[in-house]
């Protein structure tokens, strides 16, 4: 049994001792006082003081007063109070309970009653403890699975590699921000880029360093794109970034920044270049896939058109395969096509 604190309040020199004695014996630590106050002040300068057992009649404040005082105060634990009493009658025992008394002990004390409702006392308080460490333990793995599944939740939308949102979440964000632009009449472009001959530069310097390659490709978006705006790994060296309130020309703009970064970084082994589709949402956009298509029409004309170079889709002419089917009139962005596709 661990050793509980305890405090004896009794005015009386020889009951006192008496508790003291038979209570030491049984392995309490026990402090013992003669005043009311002075117990209140042992009470308030020891918080693991669990186990109270007190006279009624002291000098200072009473017994009865001394409970309610120390009920009256917030406690992470709970303190039992055992009242000493001459007192037999229900009226004094009833304004025991009211000032929150547990017990009561009858003078002439007996110790072995003593004992058996300090043992009692001492079986509530270890149960109660012990649900306190058990609430706290839950407390803290709450914390730590909300952690894990914050954590989780960023995996799932993050791509191992670059740091950038995948290409789940790019389309989650991507379909809403189409709704919302295409109800209200709102801007929304889009600007796919592919690194060029990224395959020969892997079979040259080898895949790890292809991956550096793609986290400096990342590393350059991030430099260059707003926070509102997002970046996106599309699939192996394909980017993706959504402009939610940018126009044509934005988006030219921007991806001829990003053309010209990257094409300007210091690459560690051999020159990089990307090529840029841009698409932008126009009132015949019929839905979130025929705008990327158009994006990657016109990064696919960039790439016939000899590489590290962009092309915004009002520059292409209109579709000729029959990939994929049109369910409706062909999609365009409305924008008279420039040159030829
Ligand atoms: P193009 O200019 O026409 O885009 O030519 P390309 O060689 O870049 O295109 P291709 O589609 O032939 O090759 C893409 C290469 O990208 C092949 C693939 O191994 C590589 N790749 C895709 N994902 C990763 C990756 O995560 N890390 C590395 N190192 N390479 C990747
Ligand atoms: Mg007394
Ligand atoms: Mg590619
Ligand atoms: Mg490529």
């Amino acid at each position: 049994m661990p050793s509980m604190k305890l405090l004896v309040a009794e005015d009386d020199p020889f009951s006192a001792t008496l508790l003291v004695d038979a209570l030491r014996r049984i392995g309490y630590q026990v402090k013992v006082v003669a005043d009311g106050l002075e117990a209140e002040r042992t009470l308030l300068g020891d918080p693991g003081i669990r186990l109270v057992v007190s006279d009624w009649v002291m000098p200072g404040i009473d017994g009865p007063e001394l409970c309610r005082r120390m009920r009256s105060r917030l406690c992470p634990l709970y303190t039992y109070f055992i009242l000493i009493t001459a007192r037999t009658g229900l009226d004094s025992r009833l304004e025991g309970y009211r000032a929150g008394v547990d017990d009561f002990l009858c003078k002439p004390l007996n110790l072995d009653e003593l004992l058996a409702r300090v043992e009692i006392a001492r079986r509530i308080l270890e149960m109660q403890e012990e649900l306190v460490r058990r609430s706290a333990e839950l407390e803290a793995l709450k914390q730590e699975l909300e952690l894990r599944n914050a954590r989780l939740a960023d995996m799932a939308i993050t791509d191992a590699l670059t740091g950038l949102r995948n290409r789940r979440h790019f389309h989650r964000l991507y379909e809403s921000n189409f709704l919302i632009a295409s109800e209200t009449g709102r801007r929304l472009t889009v600007i796919l880029l592919d690194v060029d001959n990224f395959k020969r530069y892997n079979d040259t310097y080898g895949h790890p360093a292809g991956d550096e390659v793609l986290v400096g490709v990342a590393d350059e978006l991030r430099r260059n794109v707003r926070d509102r705006d997002l970046i996106a790994r599309y699939g192996g060296e394909e980017f993706v970034v959504l402009l939610p309130q940018g126009g044509t020309m934005e988006g030219i703009a921007l991806a001829d920044r990003l053309r010209r970064c990257i094409a300007d970084r210091e690459w560690p082994n051999a020159p990089i270049t990307a090529s840029f589709g841009v698409a932008t949402l126009n009132p015949s956009t019929p839905n979130p896939t025929a705008l990327l298509d158009l994006a990657d029409r016109a990064l696919y004309a960039s790439k016939q058109g000899g590489r590290n170079r962009l092309t915004h889709a009002r520059a292409l002419g209109p579709r000729v395969t029959p990939f994929p089917p049109p369910p409706s009139p062909a999609p365009g962005d409305g924008i008279p096509a420039a040159g030829a596709g």
